[in-house]
């Protein structure tokens, strides 16, 4: 249930309607916004008296929330969510370059990616420690050495980084050196990684699941955020479809029915939707005038002999060529990068 207030309430009000909620057993979940402000009511609504609500003198209107997500809901918070993450904010106006290999594959390939993918324009660092691999016997990471090798080149270069996180014995390790944790596409109904995620105060990157519906994926972030932890980037990264011609298939119509229902930050990752590096410019194009609020790229220093995913991967110059012209299709839709 939403409460929608009448301009002009103090903080007392609120908070004396807020205390009167509560006393109902509900969760109470204030937002000032720019247009109007709100009050989210979250647990067994039906024990509180609507009409008595509606009379409430700083009540302007009572709206029955439908969706089963609410924290999430656009519905909650009118206003667009930013995720502040190391002096860059995602989901603001300005759309963000997160890049790096898929995976950490020594101290010096990581340190010379992100050199290289920070002057073309990335604000973050992305690279795998921890593989979720199809098969056992694929490459499965450098693991904390990789974290190490990452917080290396982070003092090197201050790109903040986004990590893959595949367990909840990780995420001691993790808080230490991970700025970003990311939930992979296959962990993303790993409800007990979720709720752990809710007790931390970093911010999420929640992918996708391949086979997962839109609002499926809006659950999975309110089980995060009911934790307590509202900073979630949610990320489209190709879903399993009968086309075998990409790797995955890019549901481009999943950002603005994201931004829609949603008011989380919004990012697109082309790489794993693609799976041949030759697409990631056009998918890449296609999410920014979709409304993406930033994209995941995956750069590789020598992409024929990369551990994981160097087929899908960019070269480091021609991440640094696709940079302008993506600057351009953010220019066309009024953003910047
Ligand atoms: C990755 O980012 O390297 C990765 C494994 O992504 P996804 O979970 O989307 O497959
Ligand atoms: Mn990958």
């Amino acid at each position: 249930m939403i409460l929608v207030l009448k301009s002009g309430t103090s903080s007392d009000q609120l908070e004396e309607l807020c205390v009167w909620l509560r006393r109902f057993g509900v969760q109470t979940n204030p937002i000032i916004g720019s247009e109007m402000s709100v009050v989210g009511l979250v647990g067994d609504t039906s024990v509180i008296d609507i009409d008595q609500v509606r009379q409430h003198e700083i009540v302007e209107r009572v709206m029955k929330v439908q969706e089963p997500y609410k924290r999430a809901n656009r519905r909650f918070h009118p206003d667009d969510t930013i995720v502040e993450v190391g002096g860059v904010a995602i989901g603001g106006p300005d759309i963000v370059l997160i890049a790096g290999p898929c995976s950490v594959e020594s101290e010096e390939q990581i340190a010379g990616i992100a050199r290289q993918v920070q002057s073309s324009g990335a604000k973050l660092l992305r690279g795998g420690a921890f593989k979720p691999r199809s098969s056992p016997y694929a490459f499965q990471g450098l693991k904390a050495e990789g974290l190490l090798y990452l917080s290396h080149a982070r003092e090197q270069t201050g790109l903040p980084l986004v990590s893959e996180i595949t367990n909840v014995s990780q995420i001691e390790m993790f808080e230490a050196y991970v700025d970003i944790f990311q939930v992979g596409t296959r962990n993303m109904q790993n409800f007990e990684l979720l709720k752990q995620l809710g007790q931390t105060r970093k911010p999420v990157l929640l992918k996708r699941g391949f086979m997962n519906t839109i609002d499926e994926l809006l659950m999975s972030a309110e089980y995060i955020m009911s934790g307590g932890n509202d900073k979630v980037i949610l990320c489209e990264r190709g879903i399993r479809t009968f086309e075998t011609a990409t790797r995955n298939t890019l549901d481009v119509s999943a950002v603005p029915v994201l931004k829609r229902r949603s008011h989380l930050p919004v990012i697109v990752d082309p790489s794993h939707a693609a799976g041949d590096a030759w697409l990631v410019d056009p998918l890449s194009k296609a999410a920014i005038a979709a409304g993406a609020d930033g994209l995941i790229i995956e750069v590789h220093n020598d992409p024929s002999r990369a551990l994981s995913d160097g087929q899908q991967s960019l070269t480091p110059a021609a991440f640094d060529a696709l940079v302008p012209e993506l600057r351009r299709v953010a220019e066309a839709v009024g953003r910047r990068i």
